[in-house]
């Protein structure tokens, strides 16, 4: 059987993967140059933040670690609730670590609070956040982001580790879905 082509599914490209992978050097020199003699550990979130972390980490020359973390956050379809379980936590301690948590996309900024918060429980040196995608609703979370990739409308997107329904993180743009997928 052959698999369908993911992108009869799109309906507008917002970002070409040229444009990602040209603004990841950016922010990876960005955060070298921000942590110069630092070793930082990079703190990802599964699913969503795999293309990010592995394209800024190989974009980095610092020294550097990277540890992930999956969490669940109760939502309908397309929206998070804010309640977040922890399904695998970090394998390193972070106490006195210079911690930054690699994010793919901060749209209400329930899930990421929820992160900084149980983070900094935890005792790190310092804790930053970088995230490849914002939305609007992100600027009413208290939490300060320091690296932002690009600021999206408030459409829901998938690729570039993005998915839909666990589908379409591996589209290398980030696209907007034809409403045929929903329905
Ligand atoms: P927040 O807690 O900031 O409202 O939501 C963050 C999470 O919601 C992200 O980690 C992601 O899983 C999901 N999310 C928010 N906006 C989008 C979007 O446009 N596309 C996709 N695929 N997921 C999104």
């Amino acid at each position: 059987m052959d698999a369908a082509d993911i992108t009869a599914d799109l309906e507008h490209v917002l970002i070409p993967a040229d444009k990602v992978a040209e603004r990841i050097e950016e922010l990876a020199a960005q955060i070298d140059a921000d942590h110069a003699g630092e070793e930082l550990l990079l703190v990802g979130v599964l699913n969503g933040a795999m293309m990010v972390m592995s394209d800024l980490a190989r974009a980095m020359k610092s020294q550097l670690t990277v540890d992930w973390m999956a969490i669940s956050s109760y939502g309908s379809g397309t929206q998070s609730s804010g309640v977040v379980r922890i399904l695998k936590d970090l394998t390193t301690d972070i106490h006195g670590r210079d911690v930054l948590i690699v994010e793919d996309i901060i749209d209400t900024g329930l899930t990421l609070s929820y992160l900084v918060q149980n983070l900094t429980s935890r005792g790190p040196h310092s804790l930053q956040v970088a995230t490849m995608f914002r939305k609007p609703e992100a600027f009413s979370c208290p939490v300060d982001v320091k690296y932002v990739g690009f600021d999206l409308p408030d459409e829901f997107v998938v690729g570039y580790g993005l998915d839909y329904a666990g589908r379409y993180r591996n589209l290398r743009d980030v696209a907007t879905l034809a409403p045929h997928v929903y329905s």
